[in-house]
This record gives structure tokens, C-alpha cells and sequence, in this order.
């Protein structure tokens, strides 16, 4: 079992201000019926952490003490995006404001489309994964931030399909499924995201 100490406060707050985020973490934490109540930092007025790691770990625990710092409670971060090895790894921890702007899904989108062009080949796929690092800390300077990682491969579309979700789902294709992750429902989607996958090992670890 790992430290379980944050449970005895009355509340755990969650380090995003991402709508798209929240609703789909309002969702898995339904599911998980804790003790305490999970309140997004938002409500609390707790603006966002500068985000200067190089890694989705460093920035999850950056954004998950920021957070503690001003609430004085523990904290759970979520940071996120998408990985397309082609580019490098790009979007990757810039994925929020690839093309600038810190949350313009659209302008992101179609900067995606663009840097992919040069590599589209005939029926060629392009590999992509969605990543979701989370930050779990009791107190802002806990030296021991408990770390839950979600992995979600897939394929990146030539245009957008799916109306549903938020960020690159509309380009983000599951072969499995044959539909874009913006095909899917919430409840459809947090059964195999990388939000999804995260959530369930940090359910694991309340109980493990
Ligand atoms: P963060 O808030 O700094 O972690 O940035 C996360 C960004 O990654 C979002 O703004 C989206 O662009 C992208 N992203 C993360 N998770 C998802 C997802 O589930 N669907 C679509 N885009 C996502």
C-alpha cells in the first residue's frame, strides 16, 4: 500500500484548470467513491504552475506542488499530451501551445496536420501515443510524490473526425476501434485512455 496520509484530510485538489480534463477526471473519480472530496484547483482560484520541466513527470510534480502550496492540502496533477515519435517526440509536453497558444486545440491541430505532411506516404500510418503522468504529493514539499503512468497508442488522422472529447482526439485514430478518440463517449474513452490507465493503477495503489 503506498502513503495513504492524504486520505485523512477533507479534501484532495486537483491540479488542472483543463475543462476537457476535469470533466473526464469528475468521471474516473465517480467511480472511485473516495472518502474525500476532489475539488479542482480552479474553484479554490488557484491559477496554472509555469510549466518549465522537460518531462511530463517533472511538469506533473511541478503543477501538483503548486498547487499544494496554495490550497495547504495534498495534490493530484494530471500532465499530459501527445507523442509522435516521427517528430521527435513533438507535441509532447508542449502539446497545449504547440502552435503558440496555450490551449488553441484548433491552431494545435492543424500545426499537427502541417509538420506531418512531409512524411505522409501512401496508406502510411503514423504512430502517435497519448501520454498521462500522474502527480500525487501530500503537501508541497512531500519528497515522495507517488507517480501513476497511462500509455495509449494509436494513429494520427489526416483530418478530424468525432465531435466528442477535447485536444488532438478528433486526429487521434484507434485501430481497434476503427473511430477517432472524439468518436467515444466519456465513459467509452476513460475505459482504455492514457487518463483512464493512469487512474486505474492510482486506484490500485489505495488498495494494493
Ligand atoms: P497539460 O494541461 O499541460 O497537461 O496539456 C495537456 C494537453 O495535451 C492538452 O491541452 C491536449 O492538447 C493534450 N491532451 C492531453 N490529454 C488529451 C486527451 O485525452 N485528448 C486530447 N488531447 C489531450
Amino acid at each position: 500500500m503506498q502513503a495513504t496520509h492524504w486520505l485523512q484530510h477533507d479534501s484532495l485538489v486537483l491540479a488542472s484548470n483543463n475543462q476537457g480534463k476535469i470533466a473526464e477526471f469528475e468521471n474516473l473519480f465517480a467511480q472511485l467513491k473516495l472518502p474525500i472530496q476532489v475539488i479542482p484547483q480552479g474553484r479554490l482560484n488557484i491559477a496554472d504552475a509555469i510549466e518549465d520541466g522537460l518531462s511530463f513527470v517533472e511538469n506533473a510534480i511541478i503543477k501538483a506542488r503548486h498547487a499544494a502550496a496554495h490550497a495547504a492540502k495534498p495534490a493530484i496533477a494530471d500532465d499530459s499530451g501527445l507523442v509522435v515519435p516521427i517528430l521527435g517526440g513533438a507535441p509532447g509536453i508542449y502539446s497545449a501551445r504547440y502552435a503558440g497558444e496555450h490551449g488553441d486545440d484548433q491552431a494545435n491541430n492543424a500545426l499537427l496536420l502541417e509538420r506531418l505532411k512531409p512524411y505522409r506516404q501512401a496508406d502510411q500510418a503514423i504512430d502517435a501515443m497519448f501520454i498521462c503522468v500522474l502527480a500525487l504529493v501530500e503537501h508541497a514539499e512531500d519528497p515522495l510524490p507517488q507517480i501513476f503512468q497511462g500509455v495509449w497508442h494509436g494513429e494520427v488522422l489526416t483530418e478530424a473526425r468525432g465531435e466528442h472529447g477535447f485536444g488532438y482526439d478528433p486526429l487521434f485514430w484507434i485501430p481497434a476501434l476503427q473511430c477517432s478518440s472524439a468518436e467515444l463517449n466519456k465513459e467509452q474513452k476513460n475505459k482504455i485512455s492514457h487518463r483512464g490507465q493512469a487512474m486505474r493503477l492510482f486506484a490500485a495503489s489505495l488498495t494494493a
